[in-house]
């Protein structure tokens, strides 16, 4: 059948993305047809872009979507044809109406959570889910940083960090944002304004954090290291300002036996057990209220590349979608 996705030939700016028809076979053994009614756009589809990371060119983009099942191939018995599900982290080319995807990377969307919240924040809610609960636990009474918190990961997890207990300090780049986020935090810093280590350590009587969530990378590296508290740990899962650059494990002893991991959504939902359970973790505390997930762009399929200025313009709050 024919179908609409965007594809790039060539790494580069946003204008390398390009609006084509595209066939799609009968879905092969254990795959399935998804029609998308929704489509996640995320910080990591501009470094698939940009050639930040790397990928075999010519390429589709994006991972992650949600839709309804149109038809099934040989052996699949999980789903059924008209069910609803979503899939987050991979493989690359959700960017598109239609697309033929293993029904192992699927997981079912409940009746509670809308298709636009599922296509846009099952991936950035799987990785709040992840750092949160199992890279680094924040328990009650903690105080944790978070970087750019008015974001699409931020926002989810301020959110439910608070609700695991913890007081949040949230880091934005604009008093707009400073303001979106404040029912989120406890505390909110402009870190275009100042040194926010310095503001991290009055609120924390000196002591630093135990932890900070990191996306911002290159940018934030070295006031995150001077934010945490003795044998803290930094959780550097993102690169939106550039990569960090190379550094000696020297600088970890010197500033207080830290801890440093750079962890990845894949590796946290390696197995089918594990995906199913950090989605339907995330999927629950959306549908109980806990996290009040929002999508606040929304942009037809042929747009995506202003759908990528405007993320990497710093110019978006929360989810965007994609919609074809
Ligand atoms: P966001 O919606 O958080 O957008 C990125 C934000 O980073 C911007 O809005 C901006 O907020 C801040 N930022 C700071 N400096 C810059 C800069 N120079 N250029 C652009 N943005 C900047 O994106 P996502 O929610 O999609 O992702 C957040 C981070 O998490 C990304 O780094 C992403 O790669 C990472 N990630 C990692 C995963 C993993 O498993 N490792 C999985 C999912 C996401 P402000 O203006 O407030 O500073």
């Amino acid at each position: 059948m024919k179908a609409q996705a965007i594809r790039f030939d060539q790494t580069g700016d946003a204008s390398v993305l390009r609006y084509t028809d595209i066939d799609i076979p009968e879905p092969g053994p254990g795959e399935v047809r998804l029609r998308h009614s929704a489509v996640g756009v995320n910080f990591i589809d501009t470094y698939h872009r940009s050639g930040l990371y790397a990928v075999p060119l010519p390429s589709g983009i994006g991972q992650e979507a949600a839709g309804v099942i149109e038809a099934l191939g040989e052996g699949v018995t999980e789903f059924k044809v008209g069910d609803r599900a979503a899939y987050a982290g991979g493989p690359i080319g959700s960017y598109s109406s239609h697309r033929n995807i293993a029904a192992a990377r699927l997981v079912p969307v409940p009746d509670a959570v809308p298709d636009e919240i599922a296509a846009g924040t099952l991936l950035r809610g799987m990785t709040a889910q992840y750092l949160l609960k199992r890279t680094f636990k924040v328990e009650s009474g903690m105080t944790v940083l978070i970087h750019a918190a008015a974001g699409g990961v931020g926002q989810i997890a301020t959110q439910w960090a608070r609700a695991l207990g913890a007081k949040v300090i949230g880091t934005v780049g604009s008093a707009a944002k400073a303001k979106l986020v404040a029912p989120f935090c406890d505390h909110v810093i402009d870190y275009t304004q100042g040194n926010f280590a310095e503001q991290v350590r009055t609120l924390t009587d000196g002591k630093g954090v135990p932890v900070v969530y990191d996306g911002v990378g290159a940018a934030t590296f070295n006031g995150s290291i001077d934010s945490l508290a003795l044998r803290g740990m930094l959780v550097s899962f993102g690169n939106a300002s550039g990569p960090v650059p190379p550094f000696s494990p020297a600088l970890l002893s010197q500033k207080g036996s830290l801890f440093l991991t750079r962890p990845t959504l894949g590796h946290y939902t390696a197995t089918r057990e594990e995906l199913l359970a950090t989605a339907a973790d995330y999927f629950s505390v959306v549908a109980n209220g806990t996290v009040k997930a929002e999508v606040h762009q929304r942009y037809a399929l042929a747009d995506a590349a202003k759908a990528h200025r405007d993320l990497e313009g710093r110019n978006t709050t929360g989810s965007i979608i994609l919609l074809p």
